[in-house]
């Protein structure tokens, strides 16, 4: 839990946001500027603020993101017609929010990678 993090503030309900989906691991919430007809948030419920946190041991709680990413592109429809995930990392990566988080973004085709 960070003090002034957006994401810990949904989490705990300090900030109201419709949560999609929770569990040990996680929680899911819809981007509230989606890019694409399905722009979920995959959280994980630890507040580090990038990759370089993790440590160099295998996180498990990532095979818990990646389960839920899998199940809510189920339940969003895309799991058949595809999806992208993607994590921004620090400022060249684009991060903006700096509490590690997972797009899933799906919908509509994605082509290429979109960068510039
Ligand atoms: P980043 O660039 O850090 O990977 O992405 C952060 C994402 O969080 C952006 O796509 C932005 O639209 C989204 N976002 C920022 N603040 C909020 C918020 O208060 N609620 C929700 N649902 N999404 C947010
Ligand atoms: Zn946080």
């Amino acid at each position: 839990m960070a003090d002034d993090c957006i994401f810990c503030k949904i989490r705990n309900g300090e900030i109201p946001s419709e949560i999609l989906h929770s569990d040990d691991d996680c929680f899911v919430i819809r981007d509230i500027n989606p890019l694409a007809p399905t722009h979920l948030l995959v959280i994980p419920n630890r507040h580090f603020a990038q990759l370089s946190e993790l440590g160099t041991e295998p996180n498990p709680a990532f095979a818990g993101i990646f389960a839920a990413a899998r199940a809510m592109a189920e339940r969003e429809g895309v799991a058949d017609s595809g999806y992208r995930l993607i994590i921004n990392q620090g400022i060249d990566g684009g991060q903006e929010v700096m509490h590690l988080h997972m797009h899933l973004l799906g919908g509509k085709p994605l082509r290429g990678l979109g960068l510039g």
